[in-house]
């Protein structure tokens, strides 16, 4: 495409935008033009990781993520790593720490601080950023060459444009499905959307009971015979179901997947028959103790006596009249505690969209559309998502960084 483009059009100033601008406005002869409909830039980015803005993840590289075509996301990832991520914030101020899990934090643990180093590197480049303006039209300008963007006060003539829109996930915050209408209009077709990274809904009789506990698990999602999806992690009890990375994670299968899945979580990282030897040594040594005692001291309180429930066993009998078969059912409920899977929560809570723009109608390499040349698209609103733990702020990086070179 033509090198010597005037004015750039960027639409939606989150994560993918901020950074698409202001790698576009490193060339000075370049007019850089940010609209965001909310009042302000980067609103979601306040939100992120629990106001601590989870910003990367080191292990977030090419070839974990997912959408229709896996493989389309390598060519940025690869061009902008979580390396490259972390050197572009230190030269725009801002001090992070990486834990041993690999994810990366503002020291000041506040997202506020990433936001800010943002906008005055924006104020600094001479982007303008212009808050309140909703692009609700993204036309062709037939007459002048380029594109017209129009906003409910004011139209915009644009060499390239690039759609930073976001996706469907997080409402409450702004996600929107503007960035797949305003494709739409351009020949762009979207996949189905999904919410992924939320809350997993199930039966609710037993989490409700754990409300707010915390737990390391393994997890497998089981549809019949059939296992779709596992991991393994924090896992929290909830009213409704599970949240948590663990739980996040898989939501993501749970939302794509039939309906009829079962979650099972193993809650003691030992062997079956391990386990079974605790608890033979918990009844032979403490026998006068009440059964609701079984797990005492192993796992919560409130969560052993859930499982002893769980397994049958009355609560008035004590450890010594145990039988062998409730001490294997004992064994089964910790190690495969069994919830029904209802559904995952909608958008508004969910923090990533699975599916978007077909990829297949862009280049990976440029990330320019394959349909309208001067047309770039980066962020959630193309098929690309990520695990929890930084992930899918990274790929906002990446992509934004590799569509702000506008092909060059
Ligand atoms: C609660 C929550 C917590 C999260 N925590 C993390 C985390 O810790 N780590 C992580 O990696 N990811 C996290 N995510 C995911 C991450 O925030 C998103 O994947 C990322 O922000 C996507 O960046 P984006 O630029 O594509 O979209 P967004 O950041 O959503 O930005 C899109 C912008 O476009 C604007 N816009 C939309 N339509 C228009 C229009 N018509 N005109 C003008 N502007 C428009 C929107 O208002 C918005 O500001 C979290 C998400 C949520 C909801």
């Amino acid at each position: 495409m033509n090198n010597h483009l005037s004015t750039v059009v960027i639409i939606g100033a989150g994560a993918s935008g901020m950074i698409a601008a202001l790698t576009a406005a490193e060339d000075p002869d370049r007019k850089v033009i940010l609209l965001e409909r909310q009042q302000r830039v980067g609103r979601k980015l306040l939100a992120t990781g629990n106001g601590r803005c989870n910003l990367t993840n080191l292990n977030a590289v090419a070839g974990t993520y997912y959408g229709m075509d896996k493989s389309f996301s390598d060519y940025a990832l690869r061009r902008f790593t979580p390396e490259d991520t972390l050197r572009f914030f230190s030269s725009l101020g801002l001090l992070t720490v990486t834990e041993p899990s690999g994810r990366v934090y503002p020291l000041s643990d506040s997202a506020n601080s990433v936001l800010d180093v943002l906008r005055y590197a924006l104020d600094h480049a001479g982007v303008e950023q212009r808050c309140s303006s909703p692009v609700e039209e993204l036309l062709l300008d037939k007459t002048r060459q380029g594109f017209l963007i129009r906003c409910p006060d004011d139209t915009f003539h644009a060499d390239a444009v690039i759609l930073a829109c976001g996706g469907a996930a997080g409402s409450k915050l702004g996600g929107v499905m503007d960035g797949y209408r305003l494709g739409k209009a351009l020949g762009h077709s979207r996949s189905s959307l999904h919410p992924s990274l939320t809350r997993i809904r199930t039966d609710p009789a037993i989490p409700r009971s754990l409300k707010g506990i915390r737990v390391q698990a393994s997890l497998r999602l089981m549809y019949g015979n059939t296992l779709l999806a596992s991991g393994e992690g924090e896992v929290q009890f909830t009213e409704t179901g599970i949240s948590g990375p663990a739980g996040f994670d898989l939501s993501r299968s749970v939302s794509m997947g039939p309906s009829g899945q079962q979650l099972h979580l193993c809650l003691l990282p030992y062997p079956d028959h391990t386990v079974r030897a605790l608890l033979c040594a918990r009844k032979e040594n403490l026998p006068e103790l009440n059964a609701t005692e079984l797990f005492t001291g192993m796992l919560h309180n409130r969560l052993g006596r859930i499982l002893v429930k769980t397994a049958g066993i009355p609560a008035d009998k004590s450890l010594s009249e145990l039988t062998e078969r409730e001490l294997d059912n004992a064994v089964q409920a910790c190690m495969n505690l069994t919830l029904p899977v209802l559904g995952v929560d909608g958008f508004d809570t969910a923090q990533v969209t699975a599916g978007g723009l077909l990829t297949s109608a862009v280049s990976p390499m440029t990330l320019e559309s394959l349909i309208v040349p001067g047309l770039f698209a980066c962020g959630e609103v193309l098929d690309v998502d990520g695990p929890c733990g930084g992930y899918n702020l990274q790929w906002a990086w990446a992509s934004g960084a590799l569509a702000g070179r506008l092909g060059a």
